[in-house]
């Protein structure tokens, strides 16, 4: 077949591109959920988190999580949805992923007393983007145990989607504090998911490459990361080539979209939409992480893209229209205003309920001078430098990808969980009646009890899946 003319794939975009103007914006009405099937959403939000202070000239600042908190609040958020004070993640919770000496560092580290530790500090990676704080592990065991509690909710099928905005600390290593993250509750989260769900999708619309959970996941089918970002090779962190795809197991199972900068709200949309669709057909999730990173807005003190609060929000969107349990996270963001915007806005997304554009008044008000709006306009501030046969190209080598991985052996189960007794016992959520949502398929089937996992075997739908292997190996990080 002759290749398509320059003139034809640029049809082809611009008709994609006008179809997904065309598609629901801003709309709950439009919406698939039925009244009748109701999204059942837990909101994790822990009152002191946004108390921390990483140093004045600092970019990260907690405070923004206070920000956005009251907005939720004030828009009257709260009565869509159910409201949770996590607890602290502990000790042996974060050394589920984390080593133990970085721990350990992390927790007896303080401002006073770094001198003592400086030998240590090039190891760790902790200096100026990653600066010891007072209360540093304190606010880490926040945020880690808010994804790990959401986690948990959705195992036990307490809820449709739980959202931490606190979280989706996602550069963080196992032995190594990286842009601003200390510790990866992604991961921590995601290790929990993975002991009822077979197969879980991270998808990540920071502009920053989600590293840490692409490294953390790079040699297993069970998660599938999806990170689409900023890349030139120079761009923190530096990885999230479209070449990075995985290996052993999980070789196809990083997946990569790099952009350039100035992307705008059309481009974008078109291509998450692109690629999501070929990776939900061919992934099949039974539970999804979304990474909702704000620095990908226009006008982010860090970032270069063009992208407006409801593009943003068109991507949580999407996902929420997949109806798989997910559990939807923070991440960067540093023009503190528009990140409490973006996630109020994504939190009235994944509630169903419009918002007016005037925001609330609140004690904070003055922070949105001097318009007021939920959706101020922050694009065109940067060139856009992603041309079509640009995107098109991306689109394809994505595309290729997921054939490959099409033609991949069936996602097969690694590891046989540890006991989940520990956290079944504080878990009250074990409810016998089927809720009249259409989201859990793949969660509690009948014989998940308080005391009992149930093998692998009687949880994969397909019988391809079940090889009668219990616990072959552990899992590779
Ligand atoms: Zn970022």
């Amino acid at each position: 077949m002759p290749r398509k003319s320059q003139r034809e794939e640029d049809a082809t975009l611009t008709e994609d591109y006008k179809s997904s103007q065309k598609k629901k914006y801003m709309t709950p009405s439009n919406m698939r959920l039925a009244s009748h099937n109701k999204t059942r959403v837990a909101y994790f939000h822990d009152e002191g988190v946004g108390n921390y202070h990483y140093g004045e000239r600092h970019p990260m600042k907690p405070h923004r999580l206070t920000l956005t908190n009251h907005l939720v609040l004030n828009y009257g958020l709260h009565k869509k949805m159910e409201i949770f004070q996590p607890r602290r993640a502990t000790d042996n919770e974060i050394l589920e992923f984390h080593a133990p000496d970085y721990v350990d560092f992390l927790k007896r580290v303080t401002p006073d007393n770094a001198e003592e530790f400086e030998q240590v500090f090039q190891r760790f990676n902790v200096g100026d983007d990653c600066p010891i704080f007072d209360g540093i592990y304190d606010f880490c065991q926040r945020y880690a145990g808010a994804s790990i509690e959401a986690s948990r909710k959705l195992i036990a099928g307490g809820a449709d989607i739980c959202i931490n905005w606190s979280g989706g600390l996602h550069h963080a290593k196992k032995s190594e504090a990286s842009g601003f993250c200390f510790v990866n509750d992604i991961v921590l989260g995601t290790l929990e998911l993975l002991r009822y769900f077979p197969r879980v999708l991270y998808v990540d619309i920071d502009i920053h490459h989600g590293d840490g959970v692409q490294e953390a996941f790079y040699s297993t089918d069970r998660v599938m990361t999806v990170s689409f970002h900023k890349y030139n090779g120079d761009f923190f962190p530096g990885t999230g080539h479209l070449d990075e795809i995985g290996t052993s197991l999980g070789k196809y199972y990083s997946l990569n979209v790099p952009l350039r900068d100035g992307i705008d709200d059309d481009a974008y949309i078109w291509l998450f939409k692109e690629v999501m669709d070929g990776v939900m057909a061919t992934y099949q999730p039974s539970a999804i992480v979304l990474q909702c990173g704000a620095d990908s807005l226009g006008c982010d003190r860090l970032g270069c893209f063009n992208l407006s609060i409801e593009a943003h929000g068109r991507c949580v969107q999407i996902m929420k229209d997949y109806k798989i349990p997910m559990m939807v996270v923070g991440g960067g963001g540093y023009t503190v205003r528009n990140v409490a915007r973006c996630w109020t806005y994504e939190t009235s997304i994944l509630v169903d309920q419009e918002l007016s554009n005037d925001l609330p008044p609140n004690e904070y008000i003055d922070f949105f001078k001097p318009d007021y709006q939920l959706h101020p306009h922050l694009s065109g501030r940067v060139e856009n430098q992603n041309d079509r046969q640009y995107l098109l190209k991306v689109r394809e080598r994505a595309m290729e990808q997921l054939r490959y991985l099409d033609a991949a052996p069936s996602i097969q189960m690694q590891e046989i969980p540890p006991d989940i007794q520990g956290f079944l016992d504080g878990e009250d959520e074990l409810q016998d009646d089927e809720d009249d949502s259409n989201f859990g398929m793949d969660r509690r089937p009948p014989a998940y009890t308080k005391n009992r996992l149930v093998p692998e075997a009687e949880w994969y739908e397909d019988d391809d899946d079940n090889d009668g292997e219990t616990g072959a190996s552990d899992m590779e990080l």
